[in-house]
């Protein structure tokens, strides 16, 4: 009789319980009928090092970090993937049989992989791509979009010196703008992101005038609390094609379930009931 390990994976972050991911991950592996289990773990920021150092131990093949930690988790790997490198930090974790910890980032994966699945005539290298919001979540769109072929991104944040630092860093297709001059990013905008916490429950309205919006731009809303936030049903109002954000969480989940757990999962419209559940 052989006794296999069950592989375990989780969600280290701080606070953790509000996570969709452990939901989402059961959910695969019941619908695979795969063995394993995802928890979600609150971990203090300083023990980072001591708790990835023993999960291999204890059976995990790997883990998703979220905040605070996705920084911190890309200084303890050891392997780190180009695109993580990029966006400066780490979300998908994998424990290698050998010891090694590769750092994987795949929120970029995620933002594009949505697109591309929702709005499938979207053509990156189209127009110049407007985005706002220049914190974690933005590196990782940015990133993206440049890498998709996206010639050009408009930037505006509250706080320009966030955006001028990730010009700096991503260069000049990047030209940043002011946050008072947000509408002007719009004008002929193939692509438009909305990568800022505003349209949260919670948190005020994004407030952007549309009128240099064109209907074909596609137009898209990192939030998902609520699903269409009131820019993404502005947008549809005027003609634009509007993905949400709901997407994002789902797809940036898929290429570590498959590295843990050896199977790719689907995503339905039962695999978003199921996180909008939580
Ligand atoms: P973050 O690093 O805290 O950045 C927050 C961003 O929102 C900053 O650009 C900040 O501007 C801006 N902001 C916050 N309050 C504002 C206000 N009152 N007025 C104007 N700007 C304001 O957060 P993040 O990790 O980048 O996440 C951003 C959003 O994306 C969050 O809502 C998060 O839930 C969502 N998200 C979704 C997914 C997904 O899978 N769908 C993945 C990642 C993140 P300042 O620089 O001026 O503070």
């Amino acid at each position: 009789m052989t006794h296999d390990k069950i592989p375990l994976a989780g969600v280290i972050g701080s606070p953790i319980a509000h996570s969709r991911s452990p939901a989402l991950h059961r959910h695969w592996l019941q619908e695979l009928a795969l063995p394993g289990h995802y928890v979600p773990m609150d971990v203090a920021h300083g023990d980072l090092p001591e708790v990835i150092a023993m999960m291999p131990k204890m059976g995990f093949v790997g883990c998703n970090v979220t905040l605070p930690h996705k920084e911190a988790a890309l200084e303890i790997a050891d392997l780190v993937t180009d695109r993580a490198a990029l966006i400066g930090a780490a979300n998908t974790l994998i424990f290698r049989p050998d010891g090694k910890v590769h750092a994987d980032n795949t929120d970029g994966f995620g933002f594009i992989e949505n697109l591309r699945q929702n709005a499938p005539d979207w053509v990156p290298s189209s127009g110049p791509a407007a985005v706002f919001g220049a914190g974690g979540a933005s590196r990782a769109v940015i990133s993206s979009l440049l890498d998709a072929g996206v010639p050009e991104i408009r930037l505006t944040n509250r706080t320009k010196p966030r955006s001028e630092a990730l010009r700096k860093e991503f260069g000049s297709k990047v030209v940043v703008y002011d946050w008072v001059q947000a509408g002007n990013t719009l004008d002929e905008a193939a692509t438009v992101v909305n990568a800022s916490s505003l349209g949260m429950v919670g948190k005020p309205e994004f407030r952007v005038p549309l009128d240099g919006l064109s209907a074909s731009a596609v137009v898209t809303d990192l939030v998902y609390t609520p699903l269409e936030t009131t820019f993404l049903a502005n947008a549809r109002a005027r003609g634009c094609r509007v993905v949400d954000g709901l997407g994002m969480l789902i797809y940036q989940a898929m290429p570590g379930f498959e590295r843990w757990f050896g199977m790719r999962p689907e995503v339905t419209e039962q695999t978003r009931a199921v996180v909008l559940r939580g």
